[in-house]
């Protein structure tokens, strides 16, 4: 293929940048730009050595390097690459980027290296995706779920459910082609069991997907209380600094204020809203129904009750429409005398957490109802699982057709229509993995990497 060219380091001024080149021609492109000092062109250099010189542009110099030689296909991409390390200065960079673009290089769009080394087939689809998600990961488990992805788990655990569906899918040919030769009987027990053992190894890729759509996209949740019970001041202890409007006039946060706030590994995506209670001010009103609705959509309420002072009517309608919710109940104000009643609240499935929002005490507390409530003891962090929408829609359908496989031979259905589900169970495994993908979905993939990735 062609050589193309894209700065792979940050948009932004560092130590060192990286231009990349990779294609047939990469040293060509590399050696019309690059000088060793011990006079060794790319061209002749051994992959995985580097050599030191400078960077020039015809005959004026640019700055000093560090060349890089990946022989195909023992590259990232699977052909030559050369990479120029310089410093990393914005103008020193483009300027030799735009040199080695002059020079036989196309400009590499977003992921294109990677989806070259995709087509080269270093990759499947689920490891090129889990590059990116390594390079937005925020916290550990995040960065160890797509580590175990980069390195491929993912798509060798499909490749061997594959491979288990296509034996399948070969004893039921067999059987249908020649039923009066000596080929044993499909018998539809046996069937059946084979079906549900890799129905279950298919299954295990999906499992504890929320709590990797959680740690990747983090938590939406809503702060929400009656005004006054101290939600915009826990807001602002839990986000650390003063975002949210905090007085005693009743109403003051009339809107939703956002922030993203990091609780362990768990990252709450956490939003202020209008204190609820009965109005008749219409701008308040608008701010109350904001705040009901960013409650039934919300994955996560952190709900505040005063606790100065008793429960009233608009306290007892939130508690009522906690109910199936993923809620903590917070009562607040803990450094005053203590008036809430607490029957009402022990009648609460949930147990509550007592803080002083002001005194920035019981906020420990908070972090550790929520990390409990999204507790992933059964998730086994060493094992694949699905990544993103598409892999989750791939494994999805995959199993829906292994299952409607199953009712067929439950209801004696003819083994073609059987072989029909399967095949299309396999299908969407080769979707899953890139092996049969429509440009669109390849492009979608892409779409969402950066430049120089
Ligand atoms: P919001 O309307 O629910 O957002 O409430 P604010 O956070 O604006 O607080 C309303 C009032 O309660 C302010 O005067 C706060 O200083 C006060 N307040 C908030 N938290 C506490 C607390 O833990 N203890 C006491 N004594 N007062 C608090």
């Amino acid at each position: 293929m062609s050589a193309i060219a894209a700065i792979s380091t940050p948009n932004a001024p560092g130590g060192i940048a990286v231009i990349r080149i990779s294609g047939d021609t990469a040293f060509e492109v590399a050696d019309a730009v690059f000088r060793s000092v011990n006079g060794k062109k790319a061209c002749e250099m051994s992959g995985y050595t580097c050599a030191y010189g400078f960077a020039y542009d015809g005959d004026e110099r640019i700055d000093d390097c560090i060349l890089t030689v990946f022989r195909a296909p023992n590259s990232y991409t699977g052909e030559n690459v050369a990479e120029i390390s310089c410093h990393g200065g914005l103008y020193v960079t483009k300027r030799i980027l735009r040199t080695v673009l002059e020079n036989g290089a196309e400009t590499a769009s977003a992921g294109e290296f990677t989806k070259r080394a995709f087509i080269n087939g270093k990759i499947d689809l689920t490891q090129a995706e889990a590059v990116m998600d390594i390079i937005s990961a925020k916290g550990e488990k995040e960065l160890k779920m797509a580590e175990i992805l980069r390195e491929g788990a993912a798509f060798k655990k499909s490749q061997s459910t594959k491979e288990k569906l296509i034996k399948v899918l070969g004893d039921l040919a067999a059987w249908a082609d020649y039923p009066e030769d000596d080929i044993p009987e499909v018998e539809p027990e046996a069937l059946k069991n084979s079906l549900y053992e890799i129905r279950s190894e298919l299954a295990e890729l999906i499992k504890g997907y929320d709590y990797g759509r959680i740690l990747r996209d983090g938590i939406d949740t809503v702060i929400i209380g009656r005004p006054n019970v101290g939600k915009s001041t826990l807001f602002n202890c839990l986000s650390g600094c003063e975002r949210s409007i905090v007085t005693d006039i009743a109403g003051t946060t009339r809107d939703v204020i956002e922030e993203s706030v990091k609780i362990g590994d768990l990252m709450l995506r956490l939003s202020d809203t209008a204190g609820i209670r009965e109005t008749d001010d219409i701008i308040e009103g608008i701010g109350v129904d904001i705040a009901y609705k960013r409650l039934d959509e919300a994955e996560l309420i952190i709900a505040v009750f005063d606790g100065s002072c008793p429960l009233e009517k608009d306290d007892l309608a939130l508690l009522e429409r906690l109910s199936g919710k993923r809620a903590i109940v917070v009562i607040n104000k803990s450094d005053v005398s203590r008036k809430i009643d607490f029957d009402r609240i022990n009648e609460l499935n949930i147990q509550p957490v007592y803080i002083s929002a002001k005194e920035n005490s019981g906020i420990d507390e908070i972090h550790t109802a929520i990390e409990n409530l999204f507790e992933a003891s059964e998730i086994n962090f060493e094992s694949p699982l699905a990544a993103n929408e598409r892999q989750k829609r791939c494994i999805d359908l995959s199993l829906q057709n292994i299952d409607e496989a199953i009712s067929a031979i439950d209801s004696g259905i003819m083994l073609d229509a059987v072989t029909v589900l399967l095949d299309e169970a396999v299908q969407y495994i080769l979707e899953l993995t890139g092996e049969k993908a429509t440009e669109a979905v390849v492009d979608e993939v892409f779409s969402r990497f950066c430049v120089g990735k």
